[in-house]
């Protein structure tokens, strides 16, 4: 078979540990030999963005921007142990959330489903999408440690001179504090992303906030959700026949559990980033949890959502064969790939992508996967295999297709 052409580059930014062993694997047996792969590559690696002194987790943001798609690997966000271990110079920021601030947008999360892995909750039976603003909040907060005794306030002060100041708390004692913001500008986006995935996956949105406690904050969200949804898709979500739905964060979560999935659950920064975890882990496994951030300005970054998963790698150090999943990983590349097919017009992209997954599917259904999903499997005889033969088992079924 003659190779699949491409016409714009994919931003690939490789990443760290395991995960960077299995970027490589893909790559190698289910990408190379199909498709004249055209990517501009940044090496994330944490050596690299040490040496580049984080530049090069920049200059990749900035390229997803210029081109449109990237597909990101696991990266290791650094700490006190890793300072050590790497001989940093910096504790450098998590290049999630560098890459994130350069693109703005909303991060859709969505579990891979197959039949013979039952979800923990016994009555879903489609996949819940978590839909995760991924700006401000907590992660743009202020905090401080407060010592003693005195005053804390919050002070706006306004371009044209207007003032706010309001007394936080009068200290008796040592405490905490924390400021946290969001823009209009990134809440509207992640309303319009929203809206936007909703209708393409024609799926009913639900969105929750904190709105009763919260009574300016989580009220804003509520409220520019509403405008937005009267404004620009009410008729549209009519006509496919979808619903949006407006409910506090408490019922939601009553809700969810009860319902039978198929739906987009839109969350704040921090609900989305407690209840993806939540919700992937119900469904089986963190390594069966696909990773989109799509951006205000048609921008998409296509990851997985576990990490590099570290213990995985000091096994293989010694030598020793490990089962590690790489469904996550793969489907981060052939999203990425469907995805540059769809916006360069490349419909054998698009179809090579679709088989890859299919390839996976068949794989799992055939009762050959990784380690961490045999245990989950019901009513059907499952083989744990390590990671290279079952890469080499997906070939073989893609192979079958092409
Ligand atoms: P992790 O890499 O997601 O792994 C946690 C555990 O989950 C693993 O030890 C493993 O369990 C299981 N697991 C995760 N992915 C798996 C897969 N593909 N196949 C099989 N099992 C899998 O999280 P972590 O250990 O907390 O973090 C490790 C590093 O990743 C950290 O340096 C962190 O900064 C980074 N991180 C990066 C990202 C990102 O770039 N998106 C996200 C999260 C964390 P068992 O050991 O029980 O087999
Ligand atoms: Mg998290």
């Amino acid at each position: 078979m003659e190779k699949i052409k491409m016409r714009v580059p994919l931003v690939e930014m490789d990443g760290d540990e395991m995960t960077r062993i299995l970027w490589q694997m893909v790559k190698d047996e289910l990408i190379l030999p199909f498709v004249e792969l055209k990517t501009e590559y940044y090496d994330l690696g944490l050596t690299v963005r040490d040496e580049t002194r984080d530049q090069i987790t920049h200059d990749a943001g900035n390229a997803i921007k210029k081109y449109g798609v990237g597909v990101k690997c696991a990266t290791i966000t650094p700490n006190n142990q890793r300072m050590s271990e790497y001989n940093l110079h910096e504790m450098w920021k998590s290049p999630n959330g560098t890459i994130r601030a350069i693109l703005d947008g909303t991060v859709f999360r969505a579990p891979i489903l197959v039949d013979s892995i039952k979800p923990v909750v016994k009555n879903w039976k489609r996949p819940i999408t978590i839909a995760r603003h991924a700006y401000g909040d907590v992660y743009k907060g202020t905090e401080y440690r407060v010592k003693g005794k005195g005053k804390a306030e919050l002070l706006f002060t306004g371009e044209n001179g207007e003032t706010f100041r309001e007394t936080v708390y009068d200290f008796e004692c040592p405490g905490v504090l924390q400021s946290v913001f969001n823009k209009d500008t990134s809440i509207n986006s992640f309303a319009h992303a929203c809206f936007k995935y909703a209708l393409s996956t024609n799926q009913d949105l639900w969105f929750s906030t904190k709105d009763t406690i919260s009574k300016i904050y989580d009220q804003t969200f509520k409220v520019l959700f509403d405008e937005i949804y009267e404004a620009d898709y009410k008729a549209k979500f009519e006509e496919a026949g979808i619903e949006y739905f407006y409910t506090l964060i408490d019922d939601a979560v009553a809700r969810v559990i009860r319902s039978e999935g198929g739906f987009i659950w839109a969350c704040k920064n921090y609900d989305g980033d407690v209840m993806s975890d939540m919700v992937s882990t119900a469904f089986g496994s963190l390594a069966m949890m696909t990773s989109v951030l799509c951006s205000p300005d048609g921008n998409f970054e296509y990851e997985a959502a576990h990490g590099t998963v570290t213990r995985h790698y000091y096994k293989y150090l010694e030598g020793e064969e490990t089962s590690t999943n790489p469904m996550a990983t793969i489907y981060a590349w052939s999203g990425a790939l469907k995805k540059r097919g769809e916006l360069d017009d490349i419909p054998e992209l698009v179809s090579f992508g679709e088989k890859i997954e299919k390839a996976c599917i068949a794989t799992l259904d055939d009762g050959i996967m990784t380690k961490d999903l045999v245990g989950l499997v019901e009513g059907k005889k499952a083989r744990a295999v390590n990671t290279t033969e079952f890469i080499a088992q997906i070939r073989s079924r893609l192979e079958a297709m092409l």
